[in-house]
């Protein structure tokens, strides 16, 4: 070989080795950021983890703060609210009912024809409307002149349809306002702040029914409230009308709240109540419940802290179906900002609730061999496009540890709420989880409603493994989770029905 062979030998070799090594150097690197990838994967389900041992703990929490907001006025962040509600409909009622559901995504108006005993509900037929987004910040007058107007044109509707109706002299109505009230008797409430995007200051501190009522006289419509209710406790009532050993209703939509049958004497904070059950209904507003044993995460702190409202519905900021999807897309965002596993950090992955938790479960559901919908929703949704298989796998794991964590945590809630009134099979708050023979235990219901519970299959199946988990074997197959629909609304109209004064006239 001669010298200029030997050269352009020499040179191959050298450029050889240099693009050898920059391959072998890419492919370290790479494999270094996909290593950091699957530590923060793994650093976060670490955070999120949660044992039987823990969600005992979180029950034990729930059945402590639940004595205490009972036990005195802000004794606890549970405020653990009277409602008034005595009696729930037990299948009697006879009639036609209507029923207002604002605090919803949609408002809703409703008619129920109740059969009694033999017939049961023999229809019920409902009306979705949006709330113009004006309204939500406008004049408690112009929101219920709204409202009174979509009622008075779906009475006529319904009449129309149905000419038996014209018997009716006056008309009774349950009202469900799923905002923080404090309720004055069945039929009245004052506001005490709004919530989920309303904003209406002259209502606060105003009776809701009085509002209601004012604006059925001034449209001409003969329709009188008989029950003001949260939406936990229509559901609570539907629940009771359906089976009598229902004890709580559970909601895990949006938002996330419960309500339950207590014993008056427990009601500490508002002793000698008048109750003609010797029962009342509380609604917990659990969505604020906190606990040092919740397993809280950096991605959780920064949400809190950047929301409009830090420090407040801490339960429901781990839970519920506005935040599920955000904390996600936050753990995807730091992911995407510390390897470029995921290409160049996007301007969508960077906006706040992108990523709605319908589009999360749906990822978590997706059953093609190449997730092809998991590469869709990130590609469309959050603008990161060709995402290999391996990361996808990596985004289904994401969703299932945020999806877990919330159903267990809510899980925990329920078993929370059944152990303060002595139907977890444990004896109670005060005594330690005891063998109790079966006998003794009774059969307990909760029903639950929402629209993650209802159409989130794998949060949905967490959670009823969770509550049986929880209570062990033995307690397990006395507690029945009922899911509900449109429960908050059809059990406002039954107790309308339960509640209304006796001159109304059966049709
Ligand atoms: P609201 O809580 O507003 O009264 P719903 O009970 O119908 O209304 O719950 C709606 C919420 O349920 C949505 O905001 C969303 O978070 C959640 N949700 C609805 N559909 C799905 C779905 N397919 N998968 C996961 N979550 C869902
Ligand atoms: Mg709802």
């Amino acid at each position: 070989m001669g010298k200029v062979g030997f050269g352009v030998a020499v040179g191959i070799a050298v450029v050889t080795c240099v693009v050898a090594a920059a391959v072998v150097g890419k492919r370290v690197k790479s494999r270094r950021k996909w290593m950091r990838v699957v530590a923060l994967l793994n650093e976060f389900e670490e955070a999120c983890a949660t044992p039987v041992t823990r969600l005992r703990q979180v029950v034990d929490a729930m059945a402590v703060e639940m004595h205490a907001g009972l036990a005195s006025e802000g004794g606890s962040k549970l405020k653990m609210l009277l409602t008034s509600v005595d009696k729930l409909p037990n299948g009697s009622e006879k009639g036609i009912y209507y029923a207002l559901h604002l605090g919803g995504t949609n408002f809703r108006v409703l008619r129920v024809q109740l059969g009694g005993r033999t017939s049961g509900i023999i229809r019920h037929d409902v009306e979705r409307k949006p709330i113009p987004e004006d309204l939500m910040t406008s004049t408690s007058e112009d929101l219920f002149d709204f409202i009174a107007t979509s009622l008075k044109e779906f009475v006529e509707k319904e009449d129309n349809k149905d000419s038996d109706c014209f018997s009716v002299r006056r008309r009774e109505l349950g009202f469900t306002f799923s905002f923080p009230v404090k309720q004055t008797s069945v039929s009245s409430g004052i506001l005490m702040k709004w919530t989920k995007g309303f904003l209406i200051r002259d209502m606060v501190g105003k009776d809701v029914c009085e509002c209601l009522q004012q604006a059925f006289t001034k449209k001409g419509l003969a329709m009188h409230v008989a029950a003001l209710v949260n939406d936990t406790v229509g559901t609570l009532a539907l629940g009771h009308y359906n089976d009598e050993d229902t004890v709580a209703a559970v909601i895990i939509g949006t938002g996330t709240n419960a309500c339950y049958l207590e014993r008056a004497d427990a009601i500490i904070k508002s002793q000698g109540l008048p109750t003609s059950s010797g029962g009342m209904v509380v609604n917990m507003e659990w969505g604020n419940f906190w606990s040092s044993h919740l397993p809280r995460t950096s991605y959780d702190i920064e949400l809190d802290a950047e929301s409009p409202n830090p420090n407040d519905q801490g339960f429901e900021k781990m839970i519920s179906g506005m935040y599920l999807g955000e904390i996600m897309r936050r753990v995807i965002l730091r992911m995407s900002q510390e390897s470029d596993i995921l290409g160049p950090v996007s301007s969508s992955l960077r906006e706040t609730f992108a990523l709605r938790t319908p589009l999360m479960a749906a990822m978590h559901e997706d059953e093609s061999p190449d997730l092809f919908k998991v590469a869709r929703i990130l590609n469309e949704v959050l603008g990161i496009p060709d995402v290999p298989l391996k990361v996808r796998k990596l985004v289904v794991n994401i969703c299932d540890v945020v999806t877990q964590r919330a159903a267990r945590l809510a899980a925990a809630g329920i078993v929370g709420i059944l152990k303060k009134i002595g139907r977890d099979g444990s004896g109670g708050v005060a005594s330690s989880r005891s063998k109790i023979t079966s006998t003794k235990l009774r059969r307990s219901v909760v029903a639950v409603e929402g629209g993650l519970y209802a159409n989130y299959r794998i949060f949905r199946e967490y959670l009823n493994e969770a509550v049986a988990e929880i209570l062990g074997e033995e307690c397990a197959p006395f507690v029945v989770l009922n899911p509900t629909e449109d429960g908050a609304g059809i059990g406002a109209a039954l107790l309308a029905a339960t509640y209304s004064s006796s001159d109304t006239v059966d049709t």
